[in-house]
């Protein structure tokens, strides 16, 4: 395509305008889809060399924006309100004779400002719509929890209520080994490698879609439902590399729970606090704060000395919420609280506070 090349050969969104409009009449089947979808392409590719060149104005070293190659994020833009329309399930976009049925209906109410068409790895397709939304419940809910992230359950609320696991996400994963093992063992180039490798894809997606699924509910219900939320400072690789230890969200993916947890909070307006990975959130008795060191991963009732009979997670979520707000607390204030017994209290006058702790 050298000839298509624009005289001064250096980037203008006029030249490319130029370009494509010479395109357009060497190649007919242009005419098949909407003008738009180039003309984004155009924006898109001169905001990737505006940012280029203020980068390396900067003295950064960015990367040159990249070639688009087949196969890989495949996708356009319609950014036109005029040039597509969602009604109900069906999505009609401009030049393209027939409506395309969407699995499920946009949950927003709003203003359709933009639809992009992508293909998946597994060659599934989808619609993201941008919805100027009207209906959007922004507040948050009342009272603090801790949340305790579980090995069998997803989840356990200070509250004692349980979140339990995402079945189907279990079994995806056994369905993935499964099919990883197979497609091992199948000779390379032949068909039977080929169609084994799509299965993974689709199983990989899959899997994908459940783990942000989980993770979307969960801190829905979290940041929907509470004022403040306590959670415990994960270390995933350490985690996943222990199996036993190996929670359901660190299945889900533990960075991407805290980001999306974090990223509705503000939305909302709800505080979330984290406490130090640590703190023995399970081995501590959350009525007399005795610890227990001999506490076995297959003891799920924490019985301790005091009489406290509670479910393990329980209580473990209880002190990640009560850690979460010591630590919340000035200093002097909790020294004070503290301090309550009658010798405390007569010397409380005369004395520092370090000598009451
Ligand atoms: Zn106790």
């Amino acid at each position: 395509l050298a000839h298509f090349q624009c005289p001064a050969n250096k980037w203008s969104k006029k030249a490319g305008a130029e370009v494509y409009r010479r395109l357009r009449v060497e190649f007919p089947w242009y005419k098949d889809v909407s003008g738009r979808v180039t003309k984004n392409a155009i924006d898109d590719l001169d905001a990737a060399y505006q940012h280029f060149f203020r980068r390396v104005k900067l003295g950064q070293k960015p990367g040159y924006p990249r070639f688009k190659k087949k196969g890989i994020s495949d996708s356009f833009s319609i950014r036109e309100v005029k040039k597509f329309r969602v009604e109900g399930r069906w999505l009609r976009i401009e030049k393209l004779g027939t409506r395309i049925k969407m699995s499920q209906l946009i949950r927003w109410e709003g203003e359709h400002r933009q639809v992009t068409i992508r293909r998946s790895p597994d060659g599934r397709y989808w619609a993201s719509v941008l919805v100027r939304v009207t209906n959007y419940d922004v507040r948050g809910g009342e009272g603090s929890v801790g949340v305790d992230l579980g090995v069998s359950k997803l989840a356990t609320l200070s509250d004692g209520t349980e979140i339990p696991s995402n079945q189907p996400l279990k079994r995806g994963l056994k369905k993935l080994r499964k099919w990883q093992r197979k497609l091992s063992r199948k000779v390379k180039g032949s068909n039977r490698r080929a169609r084994a490798k799509l299965k993974v894809a689709r199983i990989h997606q899959r899997i994908s879609n459940q783990r942000k699924a989980t993770i979307h509910e969960l801190t829905d219900r979290l940041t929907r439902g509470y004022g403040r939320v306590v959670i415990e400072d994960l270390n995933v690789k350490g985690m996943v590399q222990n199996r036993s230890l190996a929670r359901s969200i660190s299945d889900a993916g533990f960075g991407m729970f805290r980001s999306t947890l974090e990223y509705k909070a503000r939305l909302r307006g709800v505080e979330v606090v984290v406490v130090d990975r640590w703190y023995p959130s399970s081995k501590t008795c959350s009525s007399c704060g005795a610890v227990k060191e001999d506490l076995s991963l297959s003891d799920r009732v924490f019985r301790c000395g005091c009489g406290l009979v509670m479910d393990r997670d329980h209580n473990a979520a209880v002190n990640i919420l009560r850690n979460g707000e010591d630590a919340l607390r000035p200093t002097e204030k909790r020294a004070e609280e503290r301090c309550e017994t009658s010798a405390c209290r007569s010397s409380r006058d005369d004395a520092a506070n370090e000598t009451c702790l």
